[in-house]
């Protein structure tokens, strides 16, 4: 009989600041009966359905949690938002990701003491527009490709969006032109998820001639795992749930399993068993490699 090594990550499953947040909104439901979310919570519908099916509405804006309950998601929010609240008799349940919240502290304070801050990340990405929240909405939003010449701007901060690569975070500090800023100080905020993620798909497409990777595809970290995948020549698959999976991995002797930080690991082990029972339909074996 065949036997595909199926090669999964430990790491599989909600980051710690996605699980931090999940848990807290769980929390607050259970407690408060009827909680509102300001925007998706975490990128994954079943997730979304399994809060909402507790009490968990989520919301735009901050007028519509009048007098209620509000979760801040795991991406943080602008100091207006926070504001508002008070203003708004809100209770806020603040699930930002601690590393989230540091990074709004070092930013409120770099921003008082002059600093113009950089931030090199998706403009319109939640975890972006809340940190521009807490300089006044005045940082400069940078894809850290094009030149950036930092004309008139004597002292500088720099930080990355959590999910940027740290390859694109090396490349943009080489095109900053920094003639005119004194002072130049660069904040290396990629999450420690993030990067042990990425790091674990670059060294497992190595060995594996396939690499399925678990999660909603409209989630930055997980799509930039499949990117990687790909960019290094392996042919990969981005799939939601178990119902998306195909038998093309039988293709390969050597496969992996990773997800995103937002997928939970109950779907990543559900992806595994449909494997398994593909495979045995196909009388192949499985024989499961974790990695770290
Ligand atoms: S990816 Fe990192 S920064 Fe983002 S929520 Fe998870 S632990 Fe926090």
């Amino acid at each position: 009989m065949r036997t595909v090594q199926l090669y999964k990550s430990k790491m599989n499953g909600f980051c710690n600041g996605v699980k931090r947040a999940v848990d807290m909104t769980a929390d607050a439901a259970a407690r408060y009966g009827r909680v509102f979310c300001l925007g998706e919570l975490v990128h994954n519908k079943r997730v979304t359905d399994y809060l909402k099916g507790i009490g968990v509405e989520f919301v735009d804006t901050v007028q519509a949690a009048a007098g209620g309950v509000l979760v801040i998601r795991a991406h943080g929010a602008a100091k207006r938002v926070y504001d508002e609240c008070e203003q708004k008799g809100i209770t806020v349940v603040d699930a930002t990701c601690p590393s989230i919240t540091r990074m709004h502290a070092i930013v409120e304070r770099k921003y008082k003491d002059g600093y113009r801050i950089v931030i090199v990340g998706e403009s319109r990405h939640p975890e972006v527009i809340g940190i521009n929240g807490w300089c006044d909405d005045k940082a400069i939003i940078w894809n850290g490709e094009d030149k950036l010449d930092l004309i008139e701007c004597e002292k500088v901060f720099l930080l990355y969006q959590t999910t940027l690569t740290y390859e694109k975070s090396l490349a943009a500090a080489k095109n900053i032109v920094k003639e005119y800023a004194k002072t130049l100080e660069v904040f290396d905020s990629i999450c420690y998820t993030t990067k042990s993620r990425q790091e674990c798909v670059k060294t497992i497409v190595n060995s594996c001639g396939h690499v399925i990777i678990v999660g909603d595809g409209s989630s930055t970290n997980t799509r930039r795992l499949y990117d990687i995948a790909v960019e290094s020549g392996c042919s990969a698959e981005l799939i939601e749930d178990a119902r998306m999976l195909s038998d093309a991995f039988l293709r390969f002797d050597n496969v992996a399993l990773l997800s995103g930080a937002s997928t939970p690991v109950e779907v990543c082990d559900e992806v595994e068993a449909e494997m398994v029972r593909i495979a045995r339909d196909r009388r192949v074996s499985i024989r499961v490699v974790c990695k770290a």
